[in-house]
């Protein structure tokens, strides 16, 4: 660590190895060394001793709707990237749909990155989106460096993202298979939606009988099916019903190549606690029981599914009506994630190291950014964040950097403070304070 910039000093610091006391060197925004706690510090560097608090890697976010250009309202790069940061998140890969135009050719991808290339307080990725018609697409946005690509069995909620019929998705896959891309998928059967009970109205439980556990399933299903009979690698997003893991362990066992992510919503609210009405916890799928909750979690503590992110989605105030069927479907959570997930782990006897699995190195594993993000560990990014684990702090939505303040996390008192991030050696918030954006558009191949 002779030439470091920079020493990062902690008693606890999350590596790969587990945690412990150590010195983290960087320079020129890299892990140089990841030394004994008490290593002396070269002249040539600054220190920064954190004392008690956690350092651990930043956090790689692959499922966030950010909505920019074309519903910059309803969150933006600049909104989004802020809060992120205030999270502990270093890198996010933003959804192909609800911005306008959604990102499904080359030029609509030049566009999103115009737009988020002097906003992005973090760094960036973009998912590609397979639609109906767009299949001579998706090679050159694979060219173009997105991650991978996005399509729905099922009504998306906007109409310039129409979903895949079934011969639609097996062409997609093969396609995306032959350049051997990733298809990543929201996964419900638009059948046995439009055959379950549609209710409306404010009553959660109609609302969740709307969005059956078995049209997760069903999907899945035909998705494991045809990845298999393609050696296509897939990735079902936003994992919902605990009653599609067994098939999904058993696939994998089989040598399918599927992924699974789940949700910290899904992970730390339950359908019994929502009140009539408040639409700020309205996703597609939905929230379920908390008997369905307990097998997530112990789902991510066997394997079975991979990663959590947020599926951050947000609308304005306006959209989230107290209709369950007309609201807006989506939420949002970017910046309370990692202290939601850790609030609930906690609680159930994990470890911050599994957090960081969950949240940081499986989802860099997911994108391929794994040689880059994801660990302390010599060579990767210099991103961070440094967190008080055991303080609390109570939810205020008009606290947040969320363009919109309205979360379902709003009044809950959560684990785990943020005190700083730093992205590629650089503190980028500390205690609510910005720098300006030095965050960098990543595509697949740089
Ligand atoms: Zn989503």
């Amino acid at each position: 660590m002779s030439d470091a910039e920079l020493v990062l000093r902690s008693t606890r610091v999350i590596t790969p190895e587990g945690t412990r006391a150590a010195s983290v060197a960087v320079t020129d925004g890299r892990i140089t060394a990841v030394l004994p706690h008490d290593a002396p510090v070269p002249e040539s560097a600054r220190l920064e001793d954190l004392g008690d608090h956690v350092l651990l890697p930043g956090l790689v976010d692959t499922h966030v709707h950010v909505n920019d250009p074309g519903r910059t309202e309803w969150e933006g790069f600049w909104t989004a990237t802020r809060a992120a940061a205030a999270g502990g998140i270093t890198t996010l890969v933003d959804m192909p749909l609800n911005s306008l135009p959604p990102t499904t050719t080359v030029p609509h991808l030049r566009t999103k990155q115009q737009v988020a290339a002097d906003k992005a307080h973090i760094d960036v990725g973009f998912w590609g989106g397979a639609l109906p018609d767009n299949v001579k697409e998706l090679r050159s946005l694979h060219e173009a460096g997105v991650f991978g690509f996005k399509a729905f069995l099922s009504p998306s909620g906007v109409d310039e993202f129409p979903h895949l019929e079934r011969d639609q998705l097996a062409r997609t896959m093969a396609e995306i298979a032959a350049f051997g891309g990733l298809l990543i998928v929201h996964a419900e059967d638009p059948h046995l939606l439009s055959s379950a009970p549609q209710r409306g109205g404010p009553k959660y439980a109609d609302f969740l009988a709307s969005r059956p556990r078995d049209a997760e399933d069903t999907a899945i299903a035909r998705l494991i099916r045809e990845a298999k009979a393609l050696d296509a690698r897939v990735h079902v997003l936003h994992l919902s019903s605990s009653d599609a893991l067994p098939m999904i362990a058993q696939a994998r066992a089989e040598g399918v190549r599927v992924t699974v992510e789940t949700c910290p919503h899904y992970l730390t609210l339950t359908a019994e606690e929502v009140p009539d009405g408040a639409s700020e916890f309205k996703c597609c799928p939905p929230i379920r029981e908390a008997a369905n909750q307990d097998l997530l979690w112990q789902a991510l503590a066997d394997g079975t599914i991979d990663c959590v992110v947020t599926d951050h989605s947000p609308s304005t105030a306006d959209l989230k009506t107290d209709d369950f069927a007309t609201a807006w479907g989506g939420i949002s959570g970017l910046q309370l994630s990692l202290a939601a997930v850790w609030t609930e782990a906690r609680r159930r006897g994990h470890g911050l190291e599994d957090v960081v699995r969950w949240m940081s190195t499986r989802t860099s594993e997911l994108v391929g950014l794994d040689d880059r993000k994801g660990a302390i560990a010599v060579g990767r990014d210099a991103d961070f964040a440094v967190l008080a684990p055991d303080e609390t702090f109570t939810v205020d939505p008009v606290a947040l950097q969320h363009r919109n303040h309205v979360t379902a996390y709003a009044g809950r008192t959560l684990h785990g403070v943020v005190k700083s991030t730093w992205l590629r050696g650089q503190r980028i918030v500390a205690d609510g304070e910005f720098t300006e954006p030095k965050g960098r558009l990543l595509t697949r191949t740089s």
